[in-house]
């Protein structure tokens, strides 16, 4: 049993069962000169030193906060950690003036990293795996969406999810597995797009399926990638094998991702840089939730942020995520994504955190468990080095995490 003591913001995020939209975004339950108390994993009381002091328990080991924050552990919701090598070379090509689709069209991009990934065996891969969790975890991160789709044949495809549920087993991280087949199409299918689907559909879907290595399927629906034609009749059968939806949406063209997601009542539509507001309130009567990565964009060197203002005030549960991977967004710190949604999407503090948090969690399913520190809930938390959670986002480039906690665990202090 701990007791946490000493927290000049406990933020809880406590509130309805449901994903925050709207003002609600910008309710974080506060609590200050707070306490956590935690029993068996999970929370068992959040309140105030006053009404709290006298009833923490005497065999309770005492964590002293040292006037510091505690907050859920951030829940990243749209990452592709595994893969093999790493696109530095084109990063510095971005620099020398080559543009993103340059680049792929000469045999860089998604199918560099494919060729990479498929020559590294799972020792390799476990490790750089393992580097990454790492660093998800002392940015103060404690569970990821993680995609595959750097394997892009049956055997790769299965071989990068069971490295998923490996790291799932082997790290402090919690992952939720989402199957990307439909990331690119591979070399050897050029020109075959239709048979590509086909394989997804027909092999690659019913074996992940079976083997239960997947909870959601993701498509990357984007001229160049997958029409809607084609993500359509990939995501009605991963639907019909049992998974949810997913969808690459609008990222780099306004291509009907939005409206697809919003057709098949996705329970994300993610990117949407060129979503405009009609589809917007598409996705709201359709109860999808938007997965924005501004860290994707900063790191193209794009200024075509999403327009998380108009999502939040169309009423969408707005959620933000890192969007790690090799080719646009090597950045696994979402403290800096907290920051880059204030200054380049005008999403306040406490909208990001709750995009962070429990509206990320509730778009992996896991609302119930993890997001907020309420009774009842997975002790994941995290004691940030401020005082006011405000200077999450404000002061940047830095590791805020000093202490983080997984179902009542230390296991990062810096
Ligand atoms: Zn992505």
């Amino acid at each position: 049993m701990i007791a946490v003591i000493n927290i000049s913001q406990l933020v809880t995020l406590s509130g309805p069962q449901r994903p925050r939209t709207g003002p609600a975004m910008r309710d974080l339950s506060i609590i200050e000169n707070g306490v956590l108390i935690v029993r068996d994993e999970k929370v068992s009381e959040a309140g105030n030193w006053d009404k709290l002091a006298g009833r923490i328990p005497e065999n309770a080991q005492v964590v002293d906060a040292g006037g510091r924050i505690v907050m859920p552990g951030f829940v990243d919701a749209h990452t592709h950690p595994v893969f093999g090598g790493n696109r530095a070379d084109e990063f510095e090509m971005r620099a020398a003036g080559k543009t993103y689709q340059q680049i792929a069209a000469s045999g860089g991009g998604i199918n560099s990293t494919v060729e990479r990934t498929r020559r590294a065996d799972e020792g390799e891969l476990m490790l750089a795996g393992r580097r990454y969790a790492g660093w998800f975890i002392r940015n103060g991160t404690t569970t990821i969406e993680a995609k595959s789709g750097y394997g892009l044949t049956l055997e790769d495809e299965l071989r990068l999810l069971s490295v998923i549920r490996r790291l799932n087993d082997d790290t402090d991280l919690d992952y939720v597995p989402t199957f990307l087949g439909a990331h690119a199409i591979p070399l050897e299918f050029e020109g075959r797009t239709e048979d590509y689907v086909d394989l997804v559909i027909h092999k690659m879907i019913p074996k992940v399926a079976e083997e239960r290595m997947a909870e959601f399927c993701d498509v990357f629906c984007e001229e160049g990638a997958f029409t809607v034609g084609q993500s359509r009749r990939i995501l009605q059968a991963a639907r019909k094998a049992g998974m949810k939806l997913r969808v690459h949406a609008d990222q780099l063209t306004k291509g009907g991702g939005a409206e697809l997601a919003a057709e098949l009542r996705a329970v994300t539509a993610d990117h949407l840089e060129h979503t405009d507001i009609e589809g917007m309130s598409l996705l709201r009567m359709a109860g999808v939730q938007p997965v924005l990565l501004p860290a994707s964009v900063l790191m193209l060197g794009s200024k075509q942020f999403p327009d998380a203002r108009s999502m939040i005030d169309a009423g969408l549960a707005v959620v933000i995520a890192s969007d790690f991977n090799p080719g646009s967004s090597p950045v696994p710190s979402m403290p800096l994504v907290l920051s880059l949604a204030s200054t380049q999407m005008r999403m306040t503090p406490a909208e990001s955190i709750t995009a962070a948090t429990i509206n990320a969690a509730y778009s992996i399913n896991r609302g119930d468990q993890i997001g907020s520190l309420e009774p009842g809930k997975t002790a994941d938390f995290v004691i940030h080095d401020c005082s006011d959670y405000r200077e999450l986002a404000y002061f940047t480039g830095i590791e805020h995490a000093r202490a983080v906690y997984k179902s009542g665990r230390q296991v990062f202090q810096r």
